[in-house]
């Protein structure tokens, strides 16, 4: 689906001195977590209340849109609250989708080799972090993990960015910030995060769709450190 190769990029990585990665989207292909939230929850919540399917997507999809970008949408406890469900549990329906995205190990080896910290920082829930890394071994590449839950904001608000600022004091001007979703990334550039990338293939099953605004990549062999 990627094309095979498009022109690298003049990222100064002599310049870079942090290196923020988002999980899912960017790391790890979307797949799995459109297929859990679009089709496993609501199959479970039609089976539960012995509704149809396409009842208990509707009404799921509609929720998931009143709390889209903000903590509580990111909470599968909020969700398992809601829904009545353990939702945490049933993904393990479908961990066997949990993958990497392509190319994103060798740029990962490459980040190791040259001795550069790299640091997960994610909406995604605890638990999610810890079923994703048991699937993947993604772990074995990160260096320190900032997950909204516990900074109390998620990565669309500045207080995600000002407490991230003040755990790990890191320079704006001299951080990099990968990520798939447009309204991170603007809210990263608002706070002076100097390095962004898009992320234009989140998931293996649609097509690239490349931001306007931000330099949008297919994969990570678009900017791999020389
Ligand atoms: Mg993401």
């Amino acid at each position: 689906m990627s094309p095979p190769t498009r022109p690298a990029l003049p990222l100064p990585w002599q310049r870079i001195e942090t290196i923020l990665l988002d999980m899912d989207g960017t790391l790890l292909d979307l797949h799995f977590d459109n297929v859990f939230f679009r089709e496993t929850v609501p199959q479970a919540y039609a089976e539960k209340n012995a509704i149809s399917f396409a009842a208990a997507q509707a009404e799921i999809l509609a929720s998931y849109r009143s709390w889209e970008g903000t903590l509580a949408w990111y909470d599968l406890d909020h969700w398992s609250g809601t829904l009545g469900m353990d939702v945490p549990h049933l993904k393990e329906r479908v961990a066997h989708l949990i993958a990497f995205r392509p190319h994103v190990v060798p740029f990962l080896d490459k980040l190791k080799q040259q001795h550069r910290s790299v640091t997960l920082v994610t909406n995604a829930h605890p638990y999610a972090v810890a079923l994703k890394f048991k699937k993947t071994g993604l772990n074995d590449w990160i260096n320190t993990v900032y997950c909204s839950h516990d900074l109390g904001h998620p990565k669309e608000t500045p207080g995600f960015w000002q407490a991230l600022q003040r755990a790990t004091g890191y320079n704006p001007e001299t951080t990099l910030l990968a990520d798939d979703v447009e309204s991170v990334l603007k809210m990263a550039q608002e706070q002076g995060i100097a390095h962004l990338i898009h992320m234009a293939a989140p998931s293996s099953q649609l097509p690239p769709r490349f931001s306007q605004r931000f330099v949008s990549i297919v994969d990570f062999r678009e900017i791999m450190p020389p």
